[in-house]
């Protein structure tokens, strides 16, 4: 087992005893990223290229150097392909709305799948509204993976967009996503890669991805919440809009008409989130320090152990796939006669926190033919420990509801 407990210290809010297994909504902080944010606050905190003077140069530049800090880190080529956002939320508004409404138009598809998160659905149905282009979405096989037979079947010359989550938040499943880009592409179409999922937990190198636009947030991956990243490949983002429109996003504006700032600037309307940038900087040194492979290897080592542990416990049902090659550290579960949210309360009785509910995929949830799960997901701060009151408290649950 790869022993990352000497991490623990690092995170303060551990320290009452809490098995925190809901970093798949979002994870906790350690010292280091808190120390860096507050560091920079105290001494070199101005608004960024905006000012000559000393605090706002010091400032640009270490947002500056958050941005390369990013790009060296999902092996991008080009720092201006970084472009800070809000979230993964925003990023993926912002390829719907910045490159869709662009360009797709009727009669063209945008292909979807049936497991994607809401922040990966609801903006391509706004964009397929507007445009006239349909929105179709590729199943799941009933063992939650992907049906790559039907993805493929389904690509065409119609197919203007192929996008995919590179993890689902749900079902755990990770699909192989520099296939269906090199598919996708194939047939010309463009591809997103939603990564909140993954980028946190998996060494990620967008050229072997393969897709035009990779989307992810620093809550999930050690960093502050307010801060995101859209990657786009070069070519794809000169085919994309502005979709805020603001300050520091122009190169000029008169009454009537404006023109926009070189890349990444023209996509980060208005003041950007700049202490968060220092904040996901240090995370991103954090989880370099560990080692990405590392942090696989645990997540995945605990999410076998889970697997293998729950299905012994009575009543209880796993949704996705249970081949570990298929998977990431996302256990998404139902006790039968038991409702999610009942069993989140009573994990969280024995100090077990855990999240309830659909988690945003609604779409999946019908699919999967429930209406919610209790979903167990591991980070660098989880061990073996963690399960054991996992299992305890389910075991509890089915007691307390006469589960056998
Ligand atoms: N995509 C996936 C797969 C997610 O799990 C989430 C968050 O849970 C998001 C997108 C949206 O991320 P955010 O809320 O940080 O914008």
């Amino acid at each position: 087992m790869t022993d990352l407990s000497y991490l623990k210290a690092d995170f303060p809010i551990l320290d009452n005893g809490v098995h925190f297994l809901d970093s798949g909504a979002s994870s906790q902080k350690p010292i280091p990223v808190l120390e860096a944010m507050d560091r920079f606050a105290r001494t070199s905190y101005a608004n960024v290229h905006r000012g000559a003077y000393k605090l706002s140069v010091a400032s640009t530049e270490a947002y500056e150097a958050a941005r390369r800090r990013v790009a060296d880190f999902i092996g991008a080529t080009d720092e201006r392909e970084v472009i800070f956002t809000r979230g993964a939320t925003t990023s993926l508004n912002t390829v719907a709305f910045g490159w869709g409404l662009e360009n797709l138009t009727e009669g063209d598809r945008i292909l979807a799948t049936e497991m994607e998160h809401h922040a990966n659905l609801v903006p391509w149905q706004m964009v397929a509204k507007r445009t006239g282009a349909t929105l179709d979405h590729v199943p799941i096989t009933d063992d939650g993976r992907l049906d790559m037979a039907v993805l493929e079947s389904k690509l065409g010359p119609d197919v203007k967009v192929v996008t995919v989550t590179g993890m689902s938040n749900v079902l755990g499943t990770i699909p192989d996503v520099p296939r269906i880009a090199e598919l996708a592409h194939r047939h010309g179409a463009r591809m997103v890669v939603d990564a909140a999922q993954l980028v946190p937990h998996t060494s990620v190198d967008v050229n072997q991805l393969g897709a035009d636009f990779v989307a992810f947030s620093s809550h999930k991956m050690l960093g502050p919440t307010g801060i995101g990243v859209l990657w786009g490949r070069m070519d794809a983002l000169e085919e994309t809009e502005p979709f805020e429109g603001g300050g520091e996003m122009i190169s000029d504006v008169t009454l009537h008409d404006a023109t926009w700032a070189d890349i990444p600037h023209r996509f980060e309307a208005g003041t950007p989130p700049i202490i968060e940038a220092v904040g996901l900087h240090a995370a991103i040194d954090y989880l370099d320090s560990i080692g990405m492979d590392k942090i696989f290897e645990h997540d995945q080592e605990l999410t076998a152990i889970a697997l293998e542990r729950l299905v012994d416990v009575p009543g209880i049902a796993i949704q996705g796939p249970t081949d570990m090659k298929d998977r990431g550290g996302v256990v998404s579960m139902t006790m039968e006669g038991v409702h999610a949210h009942d069993l989140a309360t009573i994990l969280d009785e024995q100090n077990v926190a855990v999240r309830a509910g659909h988690h945003c995929a609604k779409p999946l949830m019908r699919s999967l033919g429930v209406t919610a799960t209790a979903r167990a997901s591991f980070y660098v701060y989880n061990e073996e420990a963690d399960i054991d009151a996992l299992v305890s408290g389910l075991r509890r649950a089915g007691e307390i509801f006469g589960v056998n």
